[in-house]
């Protein structure tokens, strides 16, 4: 039967990268109650779900309690917040426990967030409130629900410590389960110790963990580069398709395997609007919507040049190579976009891009001057696929301009089923999420375990879940989320 001791725990990041690895341990929980399992996630990693509720096993999932032999590290990272340079951030009130072998043999990192202070803690206090925790459990179901690469919660356990923020609220930590915590923010404190056996042992990780066929190129530490630019690209076309907006794309939070990481001021939109920013902090809107792509562009010419030392050794003129490569993030990225399109609209394959294209311009167009609700117009337009364009027509103020532009659509007879197996009928609503919130920073988990069952089958239209497939109430006004 399972103990501690049973639970085999590698700590090949802190082996290979001691550098970028600093002992440490979870603060002690004072009163550990588990709030959410995930049951998937820990079956796939075959840990025992009985045993994960004992005291041993919360003390795992709160990093209190580790196998012999298993040091938790805080990692070190840099990065670009809001494009201005930290040189050292660092996990602040985090720690990877270690990895941990899934069924199909992949490593996985199992790693915590509101386990204590660390040396980068700086100001913070290293802690995390139940509600910030278990949005990032819900929304990151979502993201995987809608089969978006994205880092996965095992589990948030409220610690029974106070964390005080505008008011007094319970503290939680989250362990979470990710291909690994590799940033383009690690690349950059490497890059920034000049240690150059350092970058290239962290491009090397990352290969082997990530994008092992780069191993095989005649200049692999391009071929990653490659691999990220394309892992990204169809990362944030996923993004856009389903209306996510992340928040806060620091380089620190975009990470090598192109999993989406960090739920913080996160929200998926209602209303289509490119200038759509929720965050509090980002009133600059860097962060918008519409700025998702050209800011993931961005913050990969800020990898390309931690690279540049090795890509030197691989070519002369690494500069105009790695600006090449880079190049090809606009394509591949319009590319999955618009492919993803098509997909949304039922579109078959034959049908040709002169014909395509335009119907997308002009559909994104009639969204945007129309306000229209993202998630339900889609939905909708698979009902009008079938014969019965009410759902999405009355949400649409220009029913002229609606009307032409589906009488183009339907003429090229869109397939309903592949519409609905694409485009949502549950997103994680913002104010659902938020009374999900306060109930469960209250103490009653009910909302937040129908709002996961919800989340948890997106496409699967279901009884019973009718006011999770509608958007806010016009009183529950705009949208602010705090981080
Ligand atoms: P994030 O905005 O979550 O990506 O975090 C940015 C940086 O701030 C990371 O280095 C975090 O570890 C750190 N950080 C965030 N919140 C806290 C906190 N409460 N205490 C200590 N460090 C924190
Ligand atoms: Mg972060
Ligand atoms: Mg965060």
């Amino acid at each position: 039967s399972t103990t501690l001791d049973t639970i085999s725990l590698d700590d090949q990041f802190a082996r290979e990268l001691p550098e970028l690895a600093m002992p440490w341990q979870g603060l002690e929980a004072p009163q550990p109650r588990l709030l959410v399992l995930n049951e998937p996630v820990a079956a796939d990693l075959g840990l025992d779900l009985a045993w994960l509720r004992t005291d041993d096993g919360l003390g795992l999932l709160t990093g209190t309690r580790v196998p012999e032999g298993a040091t938790p590290v805080a990692q070190a990272y840099a990065g670009h917040q809001f494009g201005g340079y930290s040189p050292r951030l660092g996990d602040g009130r985090a720690l990877l426990v270690g990895e941990l072998r899934d069924r199909s043999g992949r490593v996985r990192d199992l790693h915590l967030k509101g386990s204590g202070r660390t040396p980068f803690s700086r100001g913070g206090d290293g802690l995390a409130a139940v509600g910030p925790m278990l949005r990032e459990h819900v929304v990151s179901e979502a993201m995987h629900a809608l089969g978006i690469p994205t880092t996965r919660s095992l589990a948030v356990v409220a610690t029974g410590r106070e964390v005080h923020r505008e008011t007094v609220l319970p503290g939680a930590v989250l362990a979470r389960v990710a291909s690994s915590h590799l940033r383009v923010g690690t690349f950059q404190y490497a890059r920034s110790t000049g240690d150059l056996d350092l970058l290239r042992r962290l491009a090397d990780h990352a290969i082997a963990r990530h994008h092992s066929v780069a191993a095989e190129a005649e200049q692999p530490h391009l071929a990653l580069f490659e691999a990220v630019v394309s892992a990204q690209a169809s990362l944030v076309a996923q993004w856009m398709l389903v209306g996510f907006v992340h928040g806060v794309m620091n380089t620190d939070n975009t990470t090598i395997s192109g999993e989406t990481i960090d739920y913080g001021p996160c929200a998926f939109l209602d209303v289509f609007d490119p200038a759509t920013v929720f965050s509090s902090i980002d009133t600059g809107g860097r962060y918008a919507y519409g700025n998702q792509p050209v800011v993931a562009e961005w913050n990969l010419a800020r990898f390309a040049e931690t690279l540049l030392p090795l890509l030197a050794d691989e070519q002369d003129d690494a500069v105009a190579i790695a600006t090449e490569s880079l190049g090809r993030f606009r394509e591949q990225y319009s590319t999955a976009w618009s492919s993803g399109m098509r997909a949304k609209l039922g579109l078959s394959p034959d049908t040709d891009d002169a014909t395509a294209a335009p119907l997308v311009t002009d559909l994104v167009t009639l969204m945007q001057d129309n306000h229209v609700d993202h998630t339900s117009f889609f939905r909708g337009l698979g009902t009008a696929a079938r014969g019965d364009t009410e759902p999405a027509r009355s949400l649409v103020l220009d029913l002229a301009g609606f009307d032409a532009w589906a009488e183009r659509w339907s003429a090229l007879s869109p397939d309903a089923e592949a519409m609905d197996r694409v485009n949502p009928v549950y997103i994680p609503r913002n104010h659902l999420v938020e009374e999900s919130l306060t109930a469960a920073t209250a103490g009653d988990l009910a909302p937040l375990e129908r709002l996961l069952e919800a989340v948890s089958s997106p496409y699967d239209e279901r009884p019973g879940l009718e006011q999770h497939a509608l958007p806010a109430p016009e009183s529950f006004g705009a949208y602010t989320t705090f981080c």
